[in-house]
């Protein structure tokens, strides 16, 4: 490995994956370290029964090689874990990635040489690299939340997060499992660990909104048509407000006959997956509106459930529907008619305690052989905070962040030149297809890099004032919607003591492409360009 690289990498997901590749093209010298053995990120490690993506396959793909778009055939609508993780090594080997990662090392220090304003990176293997240029690809959902329950370490059987589930798989056959946690990766994975397990206990603290994925294989036909349809697929979900080609229904949901309203909400229940939540422009702006899509779901998954008391805890009444990522399911609520799964209600008794052979509530044990940890992840943040990261005057990340994340559009952060963090707080991050977002910042970074160049300039670092505007409107933009009135992990609201700001830009993915762009072609207006 080169002791001195132009830029070093950290992450081997979908975002370091595009930015090793653009970045060598561009013909920099690039290192990339993965803590893991592979690529693929997050889907190198959530590797739980019924992983799947809740972004249509077909859009949750690179873009940048047309001959790539062309050649890979998804099967399903919504890919599973391994048809991802089986694409991105795909890429890697495609465009021979490889050799530029070193694999199984974890970053640990980045630290800033204020005279020649380059970054000195360890690693936790005793790697020292010297960069002009670092970039954060560490993922927005990858450092595991793992929940401080008494006992915890005591229990006898298995613990699996399913952020880091083991590579060989687990067989429950026969086995009494509880899972904590009913947000996405709980909700994905309950139907099938019910179909394996003798017993299974659903540790429920917050009921969550969930809508059916509507999974579909896909034929020859409906690929033909898709690849034949590509460019426009993607103009469309790059000017779109997810990164997907969705259309909400013209009208707010208010401005519209009740026959009307309902007949675009079957339509999105059928169509299935998290589009639900945008099928009139306002649905997560006024109460009003979000009433009409909530009541809309809660009569279709009472429905489903035959028991109306686990009906009635399966209903969120904390928050509007879509103000916390809307989950996606196979039949999550009818997982509950089986008679092998039993839902606890933490509400009402909350864990008190985990013993050797099993969970203690406060008005009952559980005898558990196996414990399933669904309980998510120190968001947005939690990856960067991981590494020491020492910027101008010796000032840490940590604590230039210790109120809450502050960045200029996403990717720049005062007293921190060169160092470009991807799909994080400050972006659009994951309320966008993340694919497309990767691309959209690892290209701009590039386009940064060759302005640099071109104008003789060493370095590029987002001026305070610009980065407390940037937080100003990120902020405002978020209270006139009713996403900050959840508590959710867009806020930090799962992990204790982590400030409450609401991290993900949310103007939408087209609109805040189009703000970085003006940025940059205004000559990164809000940015000291460096000069030697
Ligand atoms: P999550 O949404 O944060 O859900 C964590 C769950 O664990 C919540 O139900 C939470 O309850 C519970 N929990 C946490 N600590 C607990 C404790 N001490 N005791 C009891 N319950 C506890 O995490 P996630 O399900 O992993 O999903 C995170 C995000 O990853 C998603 O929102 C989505 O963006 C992404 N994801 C996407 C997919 C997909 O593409 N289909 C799949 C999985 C994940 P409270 O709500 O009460 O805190």
């Amino acid at each position: 490995m080169p002791a001195k690289v132009d830029v070093v990498v950290v992450g081997a997901g979908f975002a370091g994956l595009y930015a090793l590749h653009k970045l060598r093209s561009e013909g920099l010298t690039v290192q990339v370290f993965e803590a893991g053995d592979g690529v693929g990120g997050v889907w190198y490690w959530n590797r739980y029964p019924g992983a799947r993506c809740d972004v249509e396959s077909v859009d949750y793909s690179y873009s940048f090689d047309e001959a790539l778009q062309q050649d890979w055939d998804w099967s399903e609508k919504y890919a599973t874990q391994p048809e991802i993780l089986r694409y991105v090594n795909h890429v890697a080997d495609r465009f021979d990635l490889r050799r530029n990662i070193k694999f199984g090392t974890r970053v640990t220090d980045m630290a800033l040489d204020e005279e020649t304003l380059r970054w000195e990176v360890q690693t936790e293997s005793g790697d020292v690299v010297s960069a002009r240029f670092c970039i954060l690809a560490v993922g927005p959902l990858s450092n595991a939340n793992f929940p401080a329950i008494e006992g915890l370490d005591s229990f006898d059987g298995g613990v699996y997060h399913t952020a880091h589930w083991p590579h060989e798989g687990v067989d429950f056959t026969g086995r009494r499992v509880g899972v904590i946690g009913t947000g996405s990766s709980g909700i994905q994975t309950i139907p099938r660990i019910a179909e394996q397990a003798a017993q299974l206990h659903v540790f429920q603290r917050t009921a969550n909104y969930s809508v059916p994925a509507g999974n579909v294989p896909l034929d020859d036909e409906t690929r033909e048509a898709q690849k034949a349809n590509y460019t426009e697929r993607r103009r469309l979900s790059m000017a779109s407000g997810g990164g997907s080609p969705h259309e909400a229904h013209p009208k707010s949901a208010l401005d519209v006959s009740e026959e009307e309203r309902r007949a675009a909400y079957e339509k999105r229940w059928e169509l299935g997956g998290v589009l639900f939540s945008k099928a009139f422009p306002d649905q997560l702006l006024t109460v009003d509106a979000n009433d009409t899509a909530r009541v809309f779901w809660e009569e279709k998954v009472r429905a489903v459930i035959d028991d109306p008391e686990v009906a009635e805890l399966l209903v969120p009444k904390d928050h509007p529907i879509g103000a916390k990522r809307i989950c996606t399911d196979d039949r999550y609520f009818q997982t509950y008619n089986r008679d092998n799964v039993h839902l606890v209600n933490l509400r009402a008794a909350p864990i008190e305690r985990i013993e050797a052979g099993g969970v203690h509530t406060a008005d009952a044990y559980y005898e558990i052989d196996d414990l399933v940890l669904a309980t998510g992840f120190d968001a947005m943040t939690g990856s960067v905070e991981k590494l020491r990261i020492v910027g101008r005057g010796g000032e840490t990340l940590n604590e230039a962040w210790a109120e809450g994340p502050k960045t200029y559009l996403g990717l720049g952060i005062a007293g921190f030149p060169n160092l470009f963090n991807l799909t994080g707080p400050g972006s659009p991050s994951v309320l966008a297809n993340m694919v497309l977002h990767s691309e959209l910042h690892v290209n701009w970074v590039a386009d940064a890099i060759g302005y640099l160049d071109a104008h003789g300039a060493v370095a590029l670092e987002a001026r305070p004032e610009a980065v407390a505007d940037w937080v100003k409107e990120c902020s405002e933009r978020a209270a006139a919607t009713l996403m900050p009135t959840a508590n959710s992990w867009y806020l930090g609201a799962n992990i204790p003591g982590k400030p409450r700001v609401f991290m993900p830009f949310v103007g939408g993915f087209g609109v805040y492409g189009r703000i970085i762009a003006e940025v940059a072609a205004a000559g990164y207006k809000g940015f000291d360009v460096i000069e030697e």
